[in-house]
């Protein structure tokens, strides 16, 4: 019980810090459990793991909070939400050196997401796992400090952040709403042969690289009235807004006029957002990945030849490798695996995309005969995926209209103020020939799945068995190989990276050398959607939150040691 708690840290009172060990276990206080998982091993070192357990007689939420697996996911969001709120207010009291007193819980961003930070037990009982550095002076324990975290702090975080009585049910209200909401949404995109639904009134911008809060003063979306759709929502009732349709769309405008804005705020309608963000009624098919060029990365056995074939050198592009990709394979490269996924939906910004990949004017095809160029635009692909592999294509082009022959959209940005340019640029198109040689008619072709070793991938780190980090959203530390993942934009949070990480070691016990990357990807996110988050670390850990398949392949094919069979 609690008093074998308070027992323990006034005996360990004034020793080493080694002895805070004696504290590990599970304890009843009155109102919630207190399980002290893992304790660390001196103050500097990171903080322990503490879970926070509270009955849901005591809670007292409504049933209808987690009545359906979409509200019981934002549920869990607003409770890490709310006990995060409560913590910048009244945490960060220090208690001693080091990150002494410190209770902290993953923080939560823009993204309402499956977070491993609180989970609901079979009971519906609300668990909470936090990190706590338990109070030193110098290296030896404060146990009276450590008192007050477990006797005071944590007790008053339960009752601030986690009772139904504490909370605004308001708040929470329109928190289950917006999410099941944008669920619904991004299900009736693809009945009525959309790929993506931007509401009218959304705020699309953000305020900074760095910031991903609304941008204020921002000018709202409004939908060209030929491109309108309504949509019928379980709590917001009919929403109107740009249905952006199956094919090929282009998005076209000045610069500066919002283009990639709008790309952008597609390609995180992959996400619910939450109620204020401004993308609420924002979606993408599930299955929309973005595209980049990515000069540097390295590639292992993809794939490439419906881009790049007749490389100078005779290489095989059917099976290509390079420590050292250039613009136009990275891009190969990225399409290519993004489709080995399942990828329904590309997005292309021609900010981040590499020229020569995307156009190929005429004069230019005069100039240097086509069995001199190896690489085939994606002009001259775009039609194929959609027509053989049914993959939509979203492209932001504001420096070529050879396009235009082949968009079945064509949406124009005017001062953050979309229009339906469609009839126009089709009228362009008859009037000016881009006089291009038509692509021969070979169809896209099928691809290789590729097998991944076992064997190539080693998150050891000299003696220790496997260690993994994460570095934010931009990358992860793998052993002692570095996963760069900052061209890769659909990872959002903290949170996914270090899933993804523990989930590449997942992967790694799938991986027999016959199933392919796609069915050993497949097999860990059947893991998480059985178990949550917790089916990837083999103790309860509070940082993980639920990715998507591409984020996970694109993190294993950014393995700098990956090695595949054919
Ligand atoms: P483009 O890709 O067409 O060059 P961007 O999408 O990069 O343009 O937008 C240019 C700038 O305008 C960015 O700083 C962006 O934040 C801002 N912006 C985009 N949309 C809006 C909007 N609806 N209201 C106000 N500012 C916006
Ligand atoms: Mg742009």
């Amino acid at each position: 019980t609690a008093a074998d708690l308070r027992a323990t840290l006034r005996r360990i009172d004034g020793r080493g810090y080694g002895a805070y060990k004696d504290c590990a276990g599970a304890y009843a206080f009155e109102g919630h459990t207190l399980f002290i998982d893992h304790v660390q091993g001196d103050p500097f070192a990171a903080p322990s793991r503490v879970r926070v357990r509270i009955p849901a007689s005591r809670a007292g939420f409504p049933a209808h909070c987690s009545g359906t697996p979409e509200r019981a996911v934002a549920f869990r969001d607003f409770l890490a939400r709310s006990v995060s709120g409560a913590l910048r207010r009244h945490g960060g009291r220090r208690r001693g050196s080091g990150k002494s007193g410190e209770i902290a819980i993953a923080r939560p961003g823009q993204e309402v997401l499956e977070r491993s930070s609180v989970v609901l037990t079979a009971e519906g009982d609300i668990e909470v796992r936090i990190l706590v550095g338990l109070p030193a002076r110098g290296r030896t324990v404060l146990g009276r400090e450590a008192e007050a975290i477990f006797f005071e702090d944590i007790p008053a975080l339960v009752t601030a952040a986690l009772l139904y009585g504490s909370i605004d049910a308001d708040l929470l209200d329109r928190h289950l709403a917006v999410a099941e909401d944008a669920a619904a949404l991004r299900e009736a995109l693809t009945p009525l042969g959309l790929v993506a639904f931007v509401a009218d009134g959304a705020v699309l911008p953000r305020r900074s690289g760095v910031d991903e809060r609304p941008l204020e003063g921002a000018v709202p979306f409004e939908s060209p009235p030929s491109l309108r759709v309504e949509i019928d929502l379980p709590n917001a009732g009919r929403v109107t807004g740009m249905g952006v349709p199956e094919g090929i769309t282009l998005i076209v405008g000045g610069g500066f006029h919002g283009k990639s804005t709008l790309l952008r705020s597609i390609e995180r309608g992959v996400y619910t957002h939450i109620p204020g963000d401004g993308r609420e009624y924002v979606a993408a098919a599930p299955s929309t990945v973005k595209i980049r060029a990515e000069d540097g990365r390295r590639v292992e056995g993809v794939d490439i030849s419906p881009f790049i074939a007749g490389l100078p050198d005779g290489r095989d592009t059917r099976a290509f490798s390079t420590e050292n990709a250039s613009g136009s394979t990275s891009q190969a490269a990225n399409i290519m695996e993004a489709l080995e996924m399942g990828a329904g939906v590309l997005l292309i910004d021609e900010d981040t995309a590499a020229t020569n990949m995307m156009i190929r004017d005429r004069r230019m095809q005069d100039l240097v005969a086509d069995d001199m160029e190896p690489i085939t635009p994606f002009i001259d692909r775009a039609q194929a995926l959609y027509g053989d592999l049914g993959v939509s294509t979203v492209l932001v082009i504001g420096g070529s209209g050879d396009y235009f022959d082949i968009a079945d959209t064509v949406v124009c940005m005017a001062a953050y103020r979309p229009e339906d340019a469609t009839e126009r640029a089709a009228a362009i198109a008859g009037r000016y020939a881009s006089g291009r040689t038509a692509p021969t008619e070979d169809g896209f072709g099928a691809f290789r799945h590729r097998i991944p070793e076992a064997a190539s991938i080693d998150a050891s780190k000299g003696r220790r068995e496997a260690k993994v980090a994460a570095d934010g959203v931009r990358g992860i530390r793998f052993g002692v190989h570095e996963i760069d993942l900052s061209a890769v934009p659909q990872v959002v949070d903290p949170a996914q990276t270090t899933a993804i990480a523990h989930a590449i070691l997942r992967a790694r016990r799938l991986m027999d050398g016959r199933r392919s990357l796609r069915e050993v990807v497949e097999g860990v996110m059947a893991e998480v959607e059985r178990d949550g988050p917790d089916a990837l670390t083999p103790h309860p850990s509070g940082g993980l939150a639920v990715f998507r398949p591409y984020e996970l392949a694109a993190a294993i094919n950014r393995l700098r040691t990956l090695r595949v069979g054919q």
